[in-house]
């Protein structure tokens, strides 16, 4: 991922921001409604998942530089999510989904129905 220095220093408390992408410099810069990404998951080193001392599988939260976009979230690090679609391992809920007009992805990212 390429890092572009950010001049936007009222965004970054008096210091050179970067951003992964073009489009997060945009957003600091003219979008007034910028947020953390608040997308979890597990951390990973070479061998699988990391766990804690007590066994619990580590999780991360992304916070890099996410905004609006129409329907949904994104994020620099090119995390996508819409309102109208969420993601289930469940099949019966995303059939109920579905039947609401969401869109139910698996965790694939294969739509369901
Ligand atoms: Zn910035
Ligand atoms: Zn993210």
């Amino acid at each position: 991922m390429s890092t572009i220095t950010c001049g936007n220093r009222a965004r970054h408390a008096g210091q050179t921001g970067t951003h992964g992408t073009v489009a997060a410099v945009r957003a600091c810069y003219l979008d007034p409604d910028t947020f953390t990404c608040g997308w979890q998951y597990e951390a990973r080193d070479r061998y699988g998942v990391l766990r804690d001392e007590d066994g619990q599988v580590v999780i991360l939260e992304c916070q890099s530089l996410a905004w609006s976009i129409p329907n949904g979230i994104t994020c620099e690090s090119g995390h996508e999510h819409f309102f109208n679609r969420e993601y289930t391992d469940d099949r019966d809920e995303a059939m109920a989904l579905a039947k609401v007009g969401v869109e139910a992805l698996d965790l694939q990212g294969r739509v369901w129905v």
